[in-house]
């Protein structure tokens, strides 16, 4: 390793989202699979939308294969999602299923010395790091607006109780002053 690398950001070698490269080797076209169990530190999506929870297990199958330029990542990551329907405000359940295809490049290598570090991930010692990669797939695969159901009919703006729960011949009598007042008119100027 050269002096003048780039100082890379610190890993936890520990996290399960950290893998050790080492056993892979760097002859190319050398690959080792990868399933393990990852725990969320924080929420990966938006807190009190959608997101998998902070504390929830992900599960995490790749394939690691040794290319000239780093090491490259494919595979899954499965994990749960928990969130608000945005509609009727119902806490909704499901599951989040993301693809990953992630190059780790060596330090020193010809994409290392070309590319920032926002654009393509780095190796660091060894060991690269999963979870930045989650992160931004689940993101990306999260609803815009999350609903408890593709139809869900949302909450009766007067009472807001839920139309699923109100049922179609749901009404309130109280109407807007101004359509009162028409209302009156037109029953006392029938022949119009
Ligand atoms: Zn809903
Ligand atoms: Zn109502």
């Amino acid at each position: 390793m050269s002096a003048n690398r780039k100082s890379p950001a610190r890993l936890v070698l520990t996290s399960p989202w950290v893998i050790d490269t080492r056993e892979l080797g760097r002859r190319p076209g050398s690959s080792r699979r990868v399933h393990r169990v990852a725990t969320a530190d924080h929420v990966i999506g938006l807190e009190g939308v959608i997101g998998v929870p902070a504390g929830a297990e992900v599960e995490l199958d790749v394939l690691l294969e040794s290319v000239v330029e780093g090491v490259l990542v494919t595979g899954t990551a499965v994990g749960p999602l928990a969130g608000e329907c945005s509609r009727c405000l119902d806490p909704i359940t499901d599951e989040v299923e993301v693809g990953l295809t992630e190059l780790f490049a060596y330090p020193d290598s010809a994409t290392d010395l070309t590319t920032d570090e926002d654009e393509v991930s780095r190796l660091v010692e060894d060991h690269l790091d999963l979870e930045p990669v989650v992160r931004d797939a689940v993101v990306l695969a999260l609803p815009h607006v999350p609903l408890c159901a593709e139809d869900c009919a949302g909450l009766c703006t007067e009472c807001g109780g839920k139309w699923a729960d109100l049922g179609p011949n749901h009404r309130h009598e109280t109407i807007d002053p101004r359509w009162a007042a028409l209302q009156e008119r037109f029953q006392q100027d029938p022949g119009q």
